[in-house]
């Protein structure tokens, strides 16, 4: 039903306007209703090649995606955009970017048809206060949100959005901008950061590239370090990544693969229970430890 129609038929009708709850009159008239609320994942995206393998991590994406109730649209924070200010993509049909070089044209060729949602661009936009977001109309999907969220949504029928990060802000500001993401969870859309906790890609072991898993003692001490702070929830020790000594600088050289997790974590709330998959190092710097949230 049209909106102002719907309005006019409400306060025409006394009795009905009384039945409702004036918090379920907003809800249904702003585009998006409400919902249970939905979990929030982390997923270590890893090899681009994780988008038409088949592999453990792959089946560990399908498997954190099992029990998630069909959500009305996915946002996703994907390490590979990055950008001077905060975006959201609002356009109907975003294109699947290929931005990467030497891999098989099988990856190139690679199509993810999910359609956009500008309703629930503009509801991102409208939540958080932090800054102002601009409404994108020129990037679409990249890798880190295709890649994985193949493995969720094979059809590609659910609507998917990306939020930009700024790379000009530090990790305490990403997240308290994630945490007014919050209320989305509850009018059906899955939140989804996408990057890689331990990312060095300058230190790969390119002889271990197809063992099933291999890292370098850092790899490890850092990676059980930012798990244990997951399950602990001291997300503050996180946040102070550089703090944590030279494991983790040599984890996390450069922040965007890593504040994707920070993203995630920031809409935790007590209630919710959280879970830890795909914990395995590969290649030697990487590490495909991902989180479920709710
Ligand atoms: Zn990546």
């Amino acid at each position: 039903m049209e909106r102002s129609r719907f309005l006019k038929l409400l306060f025409a009708s006394p009795l009905l306007f009384s039945a409702m709850k004036l918090r379920d009159l907003e809800t249904m008239t702003n585009g998006l209703t409400e919902t249970e609320k939905m979990p929030v994942l982390f997923l270590g995206h890893g090899s681009p090649m994780n988008a038409i393998e088949e592999n453990e991590f792959v089946a560990g994406f399908r498997a954190m995606g099992k029990d998630i109730p069909k959500p009305k649209a996915i946002l996703v924070v994907s390490a590979h955009w990055e950008t001077k200010g905060t975006f959201v993509t609002a356009m109907d049909k975003p294109q699947t970017i290929h931005d990467f070089g030497g891999f098989p044209k099988a990856l190139f060729d690679f199509q993810y048809p999910a359609p956009g949602s500008p309703t629930t661009a503009a509801e991102a936009k409208k939540i958080i206060t932090k800054t102002t977001v601009g409404l994108d109309d020129k990037w679409g999907l990249d890798h880190g949100a295709w890649s994985v969220v193949t493995h969720l949504y094979p059809k590609a029928d659910i609507p998917v959005i990306q939020l930009s990060i700024d790379y000009t802000q530090n990790a305490q500001y990403h997240y308290e901008l994630a945490k007014e993401l919050a209320s989305l969870r509850k009018k059906g859309v899955l939140i989804i950061g996408s990057g890689n906790m331990v990312h060095n890609l300058g230190m790969i072991a390119w002889d271990k590239l197809n063992a099933d898993s291999y890292g370098y003692d850092w790899a490890i001490e850092a990676n059980e370090k930012m798990k244990k702070f997951i399950l602990s929830g001291d997300h503050q020790q996180l946040i102070n990544y550089r703090s944590q000594g030279k494991a983790w600088d040599l984890a996390i050289p450069s922040p965007e693969h890593y504040l994707p997790l920070l993203y995630t974590l920031a809409l935790k709330d007590e209630k919710d229970s959280l879970s830890i998959h795909n914990g395995k190092p590969v290649a030697g710097s990487l590490t495909m430890t991902s989180v479920k949230i709710g």
